[in-house]
């Protein structure tokens, strides 16, 4: 194998050795199998090409300075896949079955995983699809289940860092009572535009305001949302945000600090009050944020004066990424530590 520049990876597809794959087939899973084949051979029919009917997870592999390879909270994502899948209409994944699959796509891909050193980790991508041909809409009778596997470069290549993120008014993500709270494909269509418009005006992600009112700070692009002000750590309440596991892990963090945490509505001009402000998800831990600029009513949110990330962001950024590469305990048993 050519060597890997592993520091320098960017959060791209790289072809690994093997995928793990599952399917479901007159009303039950079957076993896991490990493929070596990177396409997939599907109906046309199929209902995830025509309804949408798709769920997908993330989740990191790390290997530590022991050696050790550690998955970071998979049980919370076979969770939440069960939770969208209910949400959808797919048969759900058992935690134990989803969690087999894991371990297994990871050790077939063990020569991926990157050293401690590069900072770098192995990207797990589960993916949930009807399978099965159905013109009318209805949920499909067949379902498959694959996981496959990319080592990512670290987030921050200049090291942690600030970015300006942007309120889009024009698009929302997802309705109130809508598939926003579960982790599925046609979200992330909807956002395509939204993006787009972020990134081409120069800021790192878009900002969205909850779809009802427009009132209330929803999502940060693909991430979560938190703030930080009077030693409390609040982060948005809505039934349009997706909960990420990042966001619950760093709740319970900034609690071990000592902090106050909230999680309620935090209204748009809120946002000036804030001493810190994070965007986060399994990609970067935490993103800090430099401001947030709401350019149809001409105001801009600066968070960090000196555009640098901010003490408690810092703290907790450091103290997730410490459990999830095995520097420090993992009091709150996180890790699934692979034998
Ligand atoms: C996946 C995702 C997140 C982050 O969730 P994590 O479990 O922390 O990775 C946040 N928002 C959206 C819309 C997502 O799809």
């Amino acid at each position: 194998m050519k060597e890997i520049d592993w520091a320098n990876l960017s959060f791209g597809y790289m072809k690994t050795d093997y995928n793990v794959r599952c399917y479901y087939r007159d009303g039950k899973w079957g076993e896991l199998e490990l493929c070596s084949e990177e396409t997939l051979n599907i109906h046309m029919a199929a209902t995830c090409l025509h309804y949408g009917q798709e769920a997908f997870e993330g989740l990191k592999a790390y290997r530590g300075k022991d050696g050790k390879i550690r998955i970071f909270r998979p049980d919370a994502n076979a969770e939440r896949l069960q939770s969208t899948c209910r949400g959808i209409l797919m048969p759900e994944l058992p935690t134990e079955k989803f969690c087999e699959a894991m371990k297994m796509v990871v050790k077939a891909n063990e020569r991926f995983i990157p050293p401690y050193e590069s900072g770098a980790a192995l990207y797990i991508r589960p993916l949930l699809i009807g399978t099965g041909a159905q013109v009318g809409v209805h949920p499909a009778s067949e379902y498959m289940f694959v996981v496959f596997v990319t080592p990512v470069g670290p987030y921050f290549k200049g090291g942690f860092a600030t970015n300006p993120y942007v309120i889009i008014r024009q698009f929302d993500r997802a309705a109130p009572l809508g598939t926003g709270t579960y982790k599925v494909g046609g979200n992330y269509a909807a956002s395509l535009r939204a993006n787009k418009m972020a990134h081409d005006a120069g800021y790192a992600s878009e900002f969205y305001l909850d779809a009802k009112e427009k009132k209330y700070i929803d999502e940060c692009g693909a991430a979560n949302f938190f703030g930080i002000k009077d030693n409390t750590y609040i982060t948005p309440l809505s039934t349009s945000i997706l909960p990420s596991i990042t966001n619950r892990s760093l709740m319970q963090l900034a609690e071990d600090m000592g902090l106050k945490v909230e999680r309620r509505p935090i209204p748009e001009e809120e946002l000036s009050t804030f001493e810190e402000a994070g965007a986060c998800g399994t990609a970067a831990v935490i993103s800090p944020i430099q401001r947030i600029d709401d350019l149809e009513n001409n105001k801009s949110y600066v968070i960090s004066k000196d555009g640098k990330p901010g003490p408690i962001s810092e703290k907790l950024y450091n103290k997730l990424r410490a459990i999830q590469y095995g520097d420090e305990p993992d009091v709150h048993n996180w890790v699934m530590v692979l034998d």
